[in-house]
Order: C-alpha cells, then sequence, then structure tokens
C-alpha cells in the first residue's frame, strides 16, 4: 500500500500520454503553447508500462489515462492493453474530449478499457466551438453515442463559465439524465494559461442554476473521489460537483499523476515533480520506485484554490500537461 508524508492512502495514478491537444479550450489551452515537449523526449507505451507496473505492484488499482487529447497518440488501445493484461482487475478509465471517440471507441473497449469521462461544456453548436475554439460539437456528440453503444461506462464534464455557458446547466444535466450518464460539473481552477477574460463559476453558484429549476439533496462525496454527488428525488438522477475551491477537498486525494516526459507530480495545483524518465529508460525498477516514494513523501497536504480567491490561487500548472 502506497501512503504520502500526510497519511493518505495513494492508490489512484493518472497518466498523461500526450501534451498536445485537437482543441483550444479557453479554460485550459487557449493558444498553442509556445513550444512543445519535443516528440525524442516523450517517454514511449514501454517505459510509461515500465514505472505503471511499479506503480501497480506497490498498490495502485486505479489508473486513468489523460493529456492534451489521449486520443492523440497513435495505437492508444495497445497501451491499455498493456495494462489490462498486466492486472485486469485494474480499474482503467480515459479522459478524453471525444472527437476521436467515434473511430476509436470499440478498440478501446476490446483493449480493456472501463470507463470514460468525456468533457461537454455545451450543447449548442457555436458555444462549444466558441470555448474550444473549434467546430467540435456534432463529432463529440457522435463519440458519446458510438462509446455508449460499444458499452463502455461514459461519465461527462462540464465546465460551467460565467457568460458562455453558465445557462446550459441544467440543459446538459438533463441530457445526461436523458442518456443515463453522470455529470459532474467542475469548478474553473484558475490557471495561468487559461484566456485572461474567462469567469468560471464556484460550486454554490452552479448548484443554485440547478436550484431554479429541480429540488436537490446532498448525499456527499463518493469514498476518495473529488466529486460531492447530490440527487434530483424527482428524476431519480445523481449527479456530482467538483470543487476543488471548498477547503476539505484535499483531505482524501488519493492520486498523484505521471506526465508524457515522465515527471511525477503530487499535487495538481503546484509545480514540484520528479522525474522517472531516466529510471524508466535505463529499465532501473528500483530507482523508479525510489522516486516514486520521494514524491508520496513530499505530496503536499493541500491545493492554493481557495473560497476567496487571492493572487496567488492562480496556478502555474498547465492542465494540458498533468491531465486535470
Ligand atoms: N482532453 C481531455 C478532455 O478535455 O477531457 C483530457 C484532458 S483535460 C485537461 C481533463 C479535464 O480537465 C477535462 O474535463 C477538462 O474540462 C478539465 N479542465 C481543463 N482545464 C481546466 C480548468 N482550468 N479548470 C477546471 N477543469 C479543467
Ligand atoms: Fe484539450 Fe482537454 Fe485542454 Fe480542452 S480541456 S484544450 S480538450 S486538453
Amino acid at each position: 500500500m502506497l501512503v504520502d508524508g500526510h497519511g493518505r492512502e495513494v492508490n489512484y495514478l493518472r497518466v498523461s500520454v500526450t501534451e498536445r491537444c485537437n482543441f483550444r479550450c479557453q479554460y485550459c489551452m487557449p493558444e498553442k503553447p509556445f513550444s512543445w515537449v519535443p516528440k525524442e523526449n516523450l517517454l514511449s507505451f514501454e517505459e510509461l508500462f515500465l514505472f505503471i507496473k511499479v506503480a501497480i505492484d506497490e498498490g495502485v488499482n486505479k489508473i486513468r489515462l489523460t493529456g492534451g487529447e489521449p486520443l492523440l497518440r497513435e495505437d492508444l488501445d495497445t497501451f491499455v492493453k498493456m495494462i489490462h493484461d498486466y492486472k485486469p482487475e485494474i480499474d482503467l478509465a480515459l479522459t478524453s474530449n471525444g472527437f476521436l471517440l467515434e473511430e476509436t471507441a470499440q478498440r478501446l473497449k476490446d483493449a480493456g478499457l472501463k470507463r470514460l469521462n468525456i468533457s461537454l461544456d455545451s450543447l449548442k453548436p457555436a458555444v462549444a466551438a466558441q470555448i474550444a475554439q473549434k467546430n467540435v460539437l456534432g463529432k463529440v456528440m457522435r463519440g458519446i453515442d458510438r462509446a455508449l453503444e460499444v458499452g463502455l461506462g461514459v461519465k461527462i464534464n462540464m465546465v460551467p463559465l460565467k457568460g458562455i455557458n453558465d445557462n446550459e446547466i441544467i440543459d446538459v444535466l438533463e441530457y445526461c439524465h436523458d442518456k443515463g450518464i453522470k455529470v459532474r460539473f467542475i469548478e474553473y481552477m484558475e490557471n495561468a494559461h487559461a484566456s485572461a477574460d474567462i469567469e468560471g463559476m464556484h460550486g454554490k453558484e452552479i448548484l443554485s442554476k440547478i436550484k431554479e429549476k429541480y429540488e436537490i439533496r446532498a448525499l456527499g462525496r463518493e469514498g476518495a473521489s473529488p466529486s460531492f454527488n447530490y440527487i434530483i428525488e424527482e428524476l431519480g438522477y445523481e449527479f456530482g460537483l467538483i470543487d476543488p475551491h471548498k477547503h476539505d477537498f484535499c483531505e482524501s486525494c488519493n492520486r498523484i499523476r505521471l506526465t508524457a516526459e515522465g515527471h511525477l507530480i503530487p499535487c495538481l495545483y503546484f509545480d514540484e515533480a520528479l522525474s522517472i524518465a531516466e529510471s524508466v529508460k535505463e529499465g532501473d525498477i528500483q530507482g523508479a520506485a525510489e522516486v516514486l516514494a520521494k514524491v508520496l513523501q513530499d505530496k503536499p497536504k493541500e491545493n492554493r484554490w481557495s473560497e476567496t480567491l487571492h493572487d496567488e490561487d492562480v496556478s502555474s500548472r498547465a492542465f494540458y500537461q498533468t491531465g486535470g
């Protein structure tokens, strides 16, 4: 079992397989980054897998592949299969913008993928295009349908933004209810890479919008999940709210993050990271395990997004590098 320096059990590894993306979401990557990580610095699937095996052997039982857009990495299904075949009981999931899912869902399912979170910020083509800076909605919606058709577990992520998609919170919730899938509303997390002129919504504001139409009841956090769950009794429908600005958000944090170039990141907010690249390139399992132990020991107690924002509450970490 892996335990961090604050006594929290860590059993969840998020792996960003690429920082590149085919969208330019306003809250994440509004401009193409000044420079991408050079291709030669990206770890191969075999190198990433060597670390993943170490993490699984030490107690990780939940892995999520993310990015950038993970489906841009060629043959992602072979990577899924490597992890699945090593330990089929691993809770193996993916987070994607859904754009390439129509073509890839079946292969991912066949390779052993179990679940998928898809970002859907609007049901209006023009608004979706405003956020992603590309005409995306039709393909994303077909991707969602295809994922459901092949039997993947699907959840939807929406980031509500003031004056952009805040009037669609109920529409997205009802769309998800109709499809029988769960939606999680994610508070916008301030970061130095996002467009300066966007403003996120706090959890309370998101809930108020839902309360304009429905009565809701709080259910609580689901284990170590970052999502706080609510139920709309009249629909028998549960949805989630991811609220990193809330003071108790980090108490049960169970995760670490690995980037495509091998940085092991203990917290989404902070810049701190150690590299496992050298170890995995040399096949040094012991070295990789030592980096893992050090990162866990130094994992921060909490992020610095707070309910009352100050200047320092803007993270300089890029979401497209860590995978959110
Ligand atoms: N490209 C994939 C996608 O969009 O789902 C995976 C990577 S993306 C970084 C993972 C998640 O982070 C998405 O649900 C996205 O909406 C969320 N995200 C990105 N930037 C964010 C921000 N500044 N605040 C809150 N959520 C953010
Ligand atoms: Fe790409 Fe996902 Fe970031 Fe949007 S949120 S720019 S889809 S990585």
